[in-house]
């Protein structure tokens, strides 16, 4: 069915009668709300995204990254921020934390026998 998108008016393809808009981009908008002084300034928001990801449980973050579908999960926030910790902290501070101990992170530092 034809639908009007809610956010740039487009017409499109419906695949369900609750789709309410046209791609992904019209979504995420949607989502943001309805404060446009954001959008105006992009890097303001992504510094504001990155603040609150660091402030994120293990929990919160590895339940963020499974929602993202198929390997869309590579280039989400919530995977930088994942990285980001796995490097910058220790073992002992991730496992604290909740964190799954990736294998490369408990060979760092010690001696890999060829
Ligand atoms: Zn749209």
């Amino acid at each position: 069915m034809k639908k009007k998108c809610e956010i740039c008016g487009n017409e499109f393809e419906a695949v369900r009668d609750t789709a309410r808009f046209c791609s992904d981009k019209c979504k995420k908008q949607a989502y943001r709300g309805s404060n446009s002084e954001l959008e105006e300034e992009p890097r303001v928001e992504e510094g504001i995204k990155k603040k609150d990801l660091s402030k994120l449980s293990a929990e919160d973050l590895y339940n963020g990254i499974s929602t993202y579908k198929e390997d869309k999960w590579i280039d989400s926030p919530e995977h930088e921020e994942l990285m980001r910790r796995l490097k910058e902290l220790s073992i002992e501070e991730l496992e604290e934390q909740g964190f799954k101990i990736p294998n490369w992170k408990r060979m760092e530092g010690k001696e890999i026998e060829i």
